[in-house]
């Protein structure tokens, strides 16, 4: 093995060119011909493609309700409205995670607990769930963190002996599985982002998928308001039919609808492509010191769908302690492009702590809390490891072992030879 490393003057362990090994998402005529279709008959407004789409969203997730969004964000708030989060109630979620897994809260004059993630799954730690749960809690938002599934059973059961909704955040994880159940079906409502840097990539655009009825026609009320006329027909709400109940409009762009059918007819053999090349990827680097690989144990019946924004797990104790910001530099120097750390932790960042968005005269945070539940730094201590405690790795779209072998000897290549960097 080349024990010189790139960044102390050595030969790169990547080499080869990687054409389109990165490339996404892959666009072809198909995609091209869908769009035209929709400009040319003028039907970007109409929702009659997006129908479609949702019947084929629907059936994919073997759902009976598939609801389309302008952006995936407005996809989780209506979530968060169907599920009856509103005025004083509180939702559980991750500190690190994308913000529209939480934020959207605040919209409904609700506030947010951040509950513990763990380091090795980079999920929400079920075990630190339910001493946080009061009286006004609603929802637990389960985010499958870049590909990894939650630990569903153990949420499941808390959600179900406290009467809360649990809402997957499927947007890192589309067509993953949990035991062999897909992804977004396990809670009481999935919702996710489909905009074009996601596994599944439509443009921009979300989707919820549902069994319950009443959460499909709340989730369709708060910003469908041209179809709530027929979702709300019958049930105690029809009369406020016509109006968005959320002052929203939430309605997908017909390009984006279908763009997302064409990719949804492919989705299933790229991410088994995907797969298998991460797979590999990670198979390659089994045992080496300072590194763990992040994806549910083999035999668990969990997958990690397309493995959006993958990661791996830092441990700096096996190598000498080197510093992350180094072992980062230096695989980039063997021609790879990664960084350290993940999301920004929600809970640290003044727009949860100070922002007074709304004129309450405090934080939007305790505007309508009836407890103070700001977390100041230390109080997630294992969530504050996260930063220096994993990296991104390469998101291989194609399975091509060289390429994929050269890049695994970059960060193979760095962990042998960290005394070097001490
Ligand atoms: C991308 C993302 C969203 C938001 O989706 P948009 O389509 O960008 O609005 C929500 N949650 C997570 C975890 C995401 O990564």
């Amino acid at each position: 093995m080349a024990s010189e490393l790139a960044i102390k003057g050595g030969p790169k362990a990547v080499q080869t060119p990687v054409g389109d090994m990165f490339t996404w998402p892959i666009i072809t005529e198909e995609d091209e011909q869908a769009v035209l279709d929709v400009l040319r008959t003028g039907r970007m407004s109409a929702w009659d493609v997006t129908l479609e789409f949702e019947k084929e969203f629907a059936a994919w997730h073997g759902v009976t309700h598939a609801l389309a969004f302008n952006t995936g964000t407005a996809a989780l708030q209506a979530a968060f409205f169907a599920c009856g989060l509103g005025y004083r109630d509180e939702l559980i979620g991750p500190s690190m995670t994308y913000w529209a897994s939480c934020l959207p809260a605040f919209t409904l004059g609700a506030t947010i607990v951040f509950a513990e993630t763990d380091p090795e799954t980079l999920c929400i730690d079920p075990k630190d769930i339910e001493h946080r749960i009061t009286k006004r809690t609603k929802v637990i938002v389960a985010v499958h963190y870049a590909g990894h599934p939650c630990e569903m059973d153990a949420i499941m059961d808390i959600a179900k002996r406290h009467g809360v909704k649990v809402v997957e955040d499927v947007s890192h994880a589309h067509g993953g599985l949990y035991k062999g159940r897909l992804l977004g079906t396990i809670g009481h409502v999935g919702a996710m982002s489909i905009m074009s840097g996601k596994a599944l990539p439509a443009g921009e655009g979300g989707m919820l998928i549902t069994n319950d009825a009443r959460i499909w026609q709340r989730a369709t009320a708060f910003g469908h308001y041209e179809r709530t006329a027929e979702v709300l027909k019958g049930t105690a709400w029809e009369r406020f039919a016509g109006l968005p109940m959320g002052a929203c409009k939430n309605r997908m762009h017909q390009c984006s609808s279908a763009v997302g059918r064409v990719q949804l007819r492919h989705y299933r053999d790229r991410m088994v492509e995907i797969q298998k090349a991460m797979n590999y990827f990670w198979d390659l680097l089994e045992g080496v010191p300072g590194l763990r690989a992040h994806r549910p144990s083999r035999n668990s019946g969990s997958t990690m769908g397309g493995w959006y924004a993958p990661h791996g797990i830092y441990r700096a104790e096996e190598i000498g302690s080197l510093p992350i910001d180094t072992f980062v530099e230096a695989v980039n120097a063997e021609g790879v492009n990664i960084h350290a750390g993940a999301n920004l932790l929600m809970h640290l960042h003044p727009v949860l702590n100070e922002l007074d968005v709304y004129g309450h005269g405090k934080p939007t945070r305790l505007a309508n809390a009836t407890r103070d539940v700001l977390q100041p730094k230390g109080s997630l201590p294992r969530t504050e490891t996260i930063p220096t405690g994993c990296f991104s790795i390469p998101w291989f779209k194609h399975y091509r072992p060289r390429i994929i072998e050269e890049h695994a000897l970059a960060f193979r290549k760095v962990c042998l030879n960290a005394k070097e960097l001490l």
